[in-house]
């Protein structure tokens, strides 16, 4: 009766996205469990997950256990990750060091509902990394870090509007989601979005209205830098932010700890008035930051004034800002960053798979590159084209070309089924080893070949 069950479903599933690659297929036969998951999922979730880029078709894989540089998924395939908890984990999974110090707060307590010398630990490491920190208010996510940030500078500012840019992400509130049904049309006329690395845009903006509160923007590009910022535009917001007196905010959500200890503000030698922080901050538990001026992050400060505390202050509770557990893992994670080369094997390790993906295109004869700066990769299919595989900025039609999505799903299919989950994009951590490294480049070679064989390439 089970099997009867599931073959309907199998059939709808079939029927509904219309399968043909023998990619996909293979995906199916080696995923039973997963799809038999999907099966009950799907009744729960809308389209069966619990993040919108946890959705893949035919049906997305569940994984049980983790360690290091892998994860299982329940059909017992082992997955080198390079997905890293959506980019929290520089340090793999289970780091001991972190790992420990959450096990020894939980028995000591999760949530005291009152100040702790952890969070004074764990801001004072923050502080020592990143160079905008003057003051920091915790929060529980990077959602609520962009969230605080523009509540803050509209309030110091009395201005309303913040410019932000094209396919940047900055979490899934009100002002920034990608899917905008539900949100007020006055909600979105607060905000202004332009094309990123076009100065004269965003200077002809700020001369144009004197309601413009800040500039928030992914410091080394969009969707975590796969579609990158020039420098030289980075330095253009900070002088012209300057000159306009405008705030200017770096969401360092995913670059923070990562494209150097102190992010890309440290790598670039950039200092923006504020940052958002999240991911790595948490060491892989939930998390989040706004740092910088304390003349800003004080809006949140009580004054004697009480009609300032109502109509001026900003307020800000939040039942799990700097909990004990995050707040460990996060004073272990920083603490690793801080005093042990972890970004510098990342980025090695980076390179090492750079160079290695780059090689096969050339064997292969497939346009495209592998590029990226520190510990993220990302594989640009399709578009012959020269960079220097760092910073490889591409027109917006040929940046429409390798966003394929369905070149990118084939890809991340395939590679799963050959124990990668990475597709597209590498989110490289310091516990990867050379070898893993290779095994990730040979697959990657496999993959390519399959897909050109299928006719998507
Ligand atoms: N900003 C950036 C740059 C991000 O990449 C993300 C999450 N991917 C966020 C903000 C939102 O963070 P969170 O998912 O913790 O809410």
């Amino acid at each position: 009766m089970f099997k009867l069950f599931c073959y309907c479903f199998y059939i709808e599933i079939f029927g509904e996205l219309n399968l043909v690659t023998s990619i996909e297929k293979t995906y199916i036969e080696k995923h039973k469990k997963c799809q038999e998951n999907y099966f009950v999922s799907k009744g729960l979730f809308p389209n069966g997950v619990t993040h919108d880029s946890r959705n893949l078709e035919p049906f997305p894989y569940f994984v049980n256990r983790a360690s290091g540089a892998y994860k299982w998924d329940i059909d017992g395939q082992k997955i080198i990750d390079y997905r890293g908890g959506h980019g929290a984990l520089i340090l793999g999974h289970c780091h001991p060091f972190v790992t420990k110090a959450v096990s020894d707060q939980l028995d000591i307590g999760t949530h005291y509902a009152a100040s702790t010398d952890l969070e004074i630990r764990w801001a004072s490491l923050v502080k020592e990394l990143i160079p905008c920190f003057e003051k920091i208010r915790f929060t529980g996510s990077g959602t609520e870090a962009t969230l605080m940030a523009f509540r803050m500078v509209r309030a110091y500012s009395g201005k309303t509007k913040i410019i932000k840019f094209k396919n940047h992400f900055h979490g899934w509130h009100d002002y920034v989601s990608k899917g905008i049904g539900g949100i007020p049309e006055e909600v979105m006329d607060t905000m202004i979005t332009l094309p990123q690395n076009d100065i004269g845009l965003v200077e002809d903006t700020l001369k144009n209205s004197n309601d413009i509160a800040a500039i928030i923007i992914e410091p080394t590009g969009a969707h975590m830098g796969s579609d990158p910022v020039n420098p030289n535009f980075l330095k253009q917001l900070r002088e012209i932010t300057n000159q306009y007196g405008v705030i200017l905010i770096f969401d360092e959500v995913v670059t923070g700890f990562r494209i150097s200890k102190g992010g890309a503000q440290s790598y670039y030698g950039i200092i923006p008035d504020m940052c958002t922080l999240a991911k790595i901050l948490g060491g892989g538990l939930p998390a989040g930051a706004v740092t910088g001026k304390s003349e800003i992050i004080d809006m949140i400060q009580l004054s004697d004034s009480s009609v300032y505390n109502r109509v001026k202050r900003v307020g800000h509770n939040g039942t799990f800002n700097a909990n004990p557990l995050s707040a460990a893992a996060g004073c272990a994670a920083l603490e690793l960053v801080s005093s042990t080369p972890v970004n510098e094997i990342a980025d090695k390790r980076s390179r090492q798979l750079k160079s290695g993906l780059n090689d096969v295109l050339s064997k292969l004869e497939i346009p495209g590159c592998a590029s990226g700066i520190a510990s993220a990769v990302f594989l640009r299919l399709g578009v012959e084209h020269e960079c220097d595989k760092e910073v490889c900025i591409l027109s917006e039609n040929e940046q429409n070309k390798v966003e394929d999505s369905f070149l990118s799903h084939q890809m991340w299919l395939e590679m799963y089924n050959q124990g990668i989950d990475a597709g597209t994009r590498f989110i490289v951590n310091s516990v990867l080893s050379e070898s893993d490294i290779n095994e990730t480049i040979e697959a990657s070679e496999k993959a390519l070949i399959n897909i050109r064989q299928e006719g998507i390439l």
